[in-house]
């Protein structure tokens, strides 16, 4: 059996002549920027996370950026987020002119650990920026009390969490703003780069609108300097047919990771499941001291494996200059050496995540 680590090609053929009505329509109609397309997938986005506001933008690091540039995060401020994540995250940040300042994650949730945040706090703290790594939520009940205690805003990076759930309430609607990716492999991907924020703050909706289109509302009349980080149309359209088949999609992972827990819970360390969260499984990520060889051996036997991620951001070539050490973040040094990503995805059949299974306790039986 050949696995793929996820399989757009599969999804694309069950939705087919939906996608393909949708762009046609775009196209018949020249939306291309902006438009109706665009503006029924923010009201149905927005609808869909239970925001007031939903704002298309190009991607989800622009996102980011954009969110903390309309909080006003600047050159001298610092910013909290966590060691264990992509670089978007702390990218985001260092484009700002802030400073990004890493906590480690917690070693079972693999998400910020919400009792180091505190120690990581100076005057310069202006916000926080908690994960919902692999489709798992944050302690969000913490981060915010945290937050509301020191003044600080909350952007929530949810570019792997479309739906999941913290205490019956959805992710996306927890901070000041929170940040989505549609990037293709994303649990809602479109077919290109694409993002969006939603807020239920009026004020900086309206700036993030503005900002994210040159800072303007109206054609040649700019209040100030922007960017151009808008959805597209075509992209919009995609995302809008795909959404309705969200929940279903979601579902079937949470069925597969239900499968997954069962089969390896003797085998591997399985993802800790939260009570009070509904965690969607944007990635299945197990821990094993065998790391390299139970993955080698997955390759031998066609499943395609991922790690998420290989290195812990502080760690990167690209913040050499802030002088971290391993043991500075010794949770995420240990994780990266531990963690493999199995397949996951909304396409996956009964006999395929059987076949998974079925190689991983017959792997580690070889696998000493
Ligand atoms: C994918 C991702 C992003 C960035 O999204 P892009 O759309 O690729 O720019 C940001 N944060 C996390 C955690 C991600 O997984």
């Amino acid at each position: 059996m050949k696995l793929s680590f996820v399989d757009l090609k599969a999804q694309y053929d069950s939705i087919k002549e939906e996608v393909n009505q949708a762009m046609q329509n775009v196209i018949q109609d020249s939306a291309f920027i902006g438009g109706r397309y665009l503006k029924t997938f923010e009201q149905n986005f927005a609808n869909y996370i239970g925001a007031q506001h939903c704002i298309g933008v190009a991607n989800g690091t622009d996102a980011l950026f954009i969110a903390l540039k309309c909080l006003g995060i600047k050159e001298g401020d610092e910013v909290i987020t966590v060691a264990n994540s992509f670089i978007a995250t702390s990218e985001s940040i260092t484009a700002t002119g802030a400073r990004v300042v890493f906590v480690d994650p917690d070693e079972k949730t693999y998400n910020i650990d919400v009792q180091k945040i505190e120690k990581s706090l100076t005057k310069k703290t202006k916000a926080i920026i908690p994960v919902h790594l692999y489709g798992q939520p944050a302690d969000m009940d913490k981060v915010l009390e945290i937050a509301q205690n020191h003044n600080l805003y909350v952007i929530e990076d949810a570019a792997q969490a479309h739906g999941a759930q913290y205490k019956g309430k959805n992710i996306g609607t927890f901070g000041d703003c929170a940040c989505f990716s549609f990037f293709p492999g994303k649990n809602l991907g479109a077919y290109g780069d694409a993002g969006a924020i939603t807020t239920n703050n009026d004020e900086i909706a309206n700036k993030i609108r503005m900002f994210a289109n040159h800072g303007r509302m109206e054609k040649y009349n700019h209040e100030f300097e922007g960017i151009n980080s808008r959805l597209d149309g075509l992209q919009a359209a995609i995302l809008d047919v795909k959404l309705k088949h969200l929940e279903k999609w979601t579902e079937r992972r949470r069925n597969i990771a239900k499968m997954y827990d069962e089969g390896l819970k003797n085998v591997v360390i399985t993802p800790h499941n939260q009570n009070n969260v509904r965690h969607v499984y944007h990635l299945y990520v197990i821990k094993t001291k065998n790391r390299e060889k139970v993955k080698n051996f997955l390759e031998g036997k066609g499943v395609s494996t991922g790690i998420h991620y290989p290195i812990p951001l502080p760690l990167l070539k690209a913040y050499s200059h802030l002088g971290y050490k391993p043991t500075d973040f010794p949770v995420s040094y240990k994780l990266k050496e531990e963690i493999l990503s199995l397949p996951i995805h909304g396409d996956m059949s009964d006999e395929q995540v059987g076949y998974v299974i079925e190689q991983l306790r017959y792997g580690a039986k070889q696998i000493v």
